[in-house]
């Protein structure tokens, strides 16, 4: 088996009625990579990230950790360790955060222990999660809220994690909390597929980057490549 990739999908495409958002696209992610997905509005990253997840109904191979995940449907994904931050984060407004995060809390043991260690480890990166532990979701800050949706995925112990436009809409020094963070994840030898908008610090944060445009991908290149932005907008307009 190829075990080279954390991730690797091939000729992924999904539709919505006749219109072809993603066209067979082919990418992946190593073990302890941190891959950046850039593009313009509309370029079908969204799509791109529910049809790995299986979130739509999308077409090619899905390989994970050198297994064909090709039939798997998203909850099969998850127990896996495929965990997917949605862009609008997808919380429970009317349950705290220590319920929200509990409920991230994939294939538990079932050992209090073990919920509290993983709780513990949230904490430690958003220790104004702990703060507002018993603080509804649906009252909490935007960024807080984000913060929120990146640790109950992380209660999941996730083997990759897929994060949709995570600082959309935040302040920008919220924003580099958030994305930092990930940075110190990866850094732990967690996978990470970004989809991101906030490019200078996404870049600065991944290993490699995929630009989508128009459905497809344009270019596949090593991060340190990039000198200047100049380099990255010819291939969102080519
Ligand atoms: P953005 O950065 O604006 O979020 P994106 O790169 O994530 O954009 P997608 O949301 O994947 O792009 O959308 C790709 C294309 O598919 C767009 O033309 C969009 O209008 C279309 N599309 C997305 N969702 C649907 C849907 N549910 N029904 C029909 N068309 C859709």
């Amino acid at each position: 088996a190829d075990t080279t990739h954390l991730i690797a999908v091939r000729d992924l495409a999904a539709s919505y009625g006749h219109i072809e958002a993603l066209r067979p696209t082919s990418l992946h992610v190593a073990p302890g990579e941190f891959v950046t997905i850039l593009g313009p509005n509309g370029a079908g990253k969204t799509t791109l990230l529910r049809a790995i997840t299986r979130l739509i109904p999308s077409k090619g191979q899905v390989m994970f950790k050198g297994r064909d995940v090709t039939g798997l449907k998203t909850h099969d994904l998850a127990e896996l360790g495929i965990i997917m931050v949605m862009e609008g984060r997808g919380l429970f407004g009317d349950m705290s955060v220590r319920e929200n995060l509990q409920l991230g809390a994939y294939k538990l043991s079932g050992s209090p222990a073990d919920m509290d260690r993983r709780l513990d480890k949230v904490f430690t990166l958003f220790p104004r999660l702990k703060e507002r532990i018993d603080q509804t979701a649906s009252s909490m800050s935007g960024g807080e809220q984000q913060m929120l949706a990146v640790g109950r995925a992380l209660m999941a112990e996730p083997k990759l994690l897929i994060l949709d436009e995570p600082s959309l809409g935040l302040a920008p020094r919220v924003a580099t909390e958030i994305l930092s963070t990930l940075g110190a994840l990866n850094k732990e030898g967690l996978g990470i597929l970004l989809v991101e908008q906030k490019a200078p610090l996404a870049l600065k944060l991944a290993q490699r980057v995929y630009i989508l445009s128009s459905g497809s991908v344009r270019a596949e290149l090593p991060t340190h490549e990039i000198k200047s932005h100049h380099d990255l907008a010819r291939y969102y307009f080519s």
